[in-house]
């Protein structure tokens, strides 16, 4: 009978098949969550203040103090809203986090000058289709440069990677530049990815070239998947990553079994769809 294919493809989810196709499959079709990491939230709460700095003021405005008040007014939300409950909320793990959060803020600051950007949008969505799937995308910022070319602009909150691992986040970030080109119409002239917590920018220009191989990549990942629910064949991918892998107890490349499936989808749930794309994903544990 087979497994239900996806409704449409991402960077991460693009990336996560690569890594492992049993966690692909556990997290994208059985759509079991993973649970909530202080490092995931602090993550997204460094994230969404950059989005409203850069949304709501202009450069002239995007000082390193409107930042913190952001921070403070982002942290306020998460602790009435709920968004830490998922955390062992310890008053020294809420220190920490919120120490981290303002920390990778601010550290913006240092990796590039948010006072000469132009931001044409934040937290843009896009999709378009390709090869008969869909391809969708939030890109954290998309500037004009000052010679009318584009900037596509992708937070890090994880360690700079080593040249491997570079390649991988540089294809999530090439990703939304196809995005562009499919939907807006402009290939963008740069990408970047701001890794905050080492305050460095990875620079790079997509050519036709690029986005041409990016394209054929991925229509050959989603066939993968098509084959793969068809088969109902999603093979575990042992690496460095299990160790931050929420699934050992369904793998059986961990001693897990995937006869726990039913069980573990009643004690974990299961997510709905229209989550944020995680971006160009940071990996399993970063
Ligand atoms: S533990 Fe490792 S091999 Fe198993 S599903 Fe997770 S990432 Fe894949």
């Amino acid at each position: 009978m087979g497994l239900q294919v996806p409704g449409s493809i991402t960077a991460s989810k693009v990336s996560s098949f690569k890594e492992c196709g049993l966690a692909f499959r556990l997290s994208v079709i059985d759509k079991i969550p993973q649970p909530i990491t202080p490092w995931t939230l602090r993550g997204t709460l460094a994230h969404t203040v950059l989005d409203r700095l850069y949304f709501r003021y202009d450069g002239t405005n995007r000082t390193r103090e409107r930042a913190l008040e952001l921070a403070e007014e982002v942290w306020a939300e998460a602790l009435t809203e709920g968004a830490l409950s998922g955390l062992e909320s310890t008053a020294t793990n809420l220190h920490s986090l919120h120490r981290e959060m303002r920390t990778l803020v601010l550290q913006d600051f240092e990796a590039e000058d948010p006072t000469k950007v132009t931001a044409l949008a934040t937290e843009l969505r896009l999709e378009t289709s390709l090869g008969g799937v869909t391809l969708r995308g939030v890109i954290d910022r998309l500037d004009l440069n000052d010679d009318g070319t584009l900037t596509v602009t992708d937070y890090k909150t994880g360690k700079l990677p080593g040249e491997v691992q570079e390649n991988e986040r540089l294809s999530g970030v090439y990703f939304y530049a196809l995005l562009c080109e499919k939907v807006l119409g402009q290939r963008p002239s740069r990408v970047q990815l701001v890794y905050l917590r080492d305050a460095t920018r990875i620079v790079a220009s997509p050519t036709e070239q690029t986005l041409k191989g990016l394209t054929s990549r991925t229509e050959a990942v989603w066939r993968a998947v098509c084959n793969a629910c068809e088969r109902e064949d999603f093979r575990p991918r042992p690496s460095k990553l299990c160790r931050f892998c929420c699934y050992q107890d369904l793998c059986p490349a961990q001693g897990g079994s995937l006869s726990l499936l039913e069980t573990f989808k009643v004690s974990h749930g299961s997510r709905k769809d229209g989550s944020r794309d995680g971006g160009a994903s940071d990996g399993l544990g970063n």
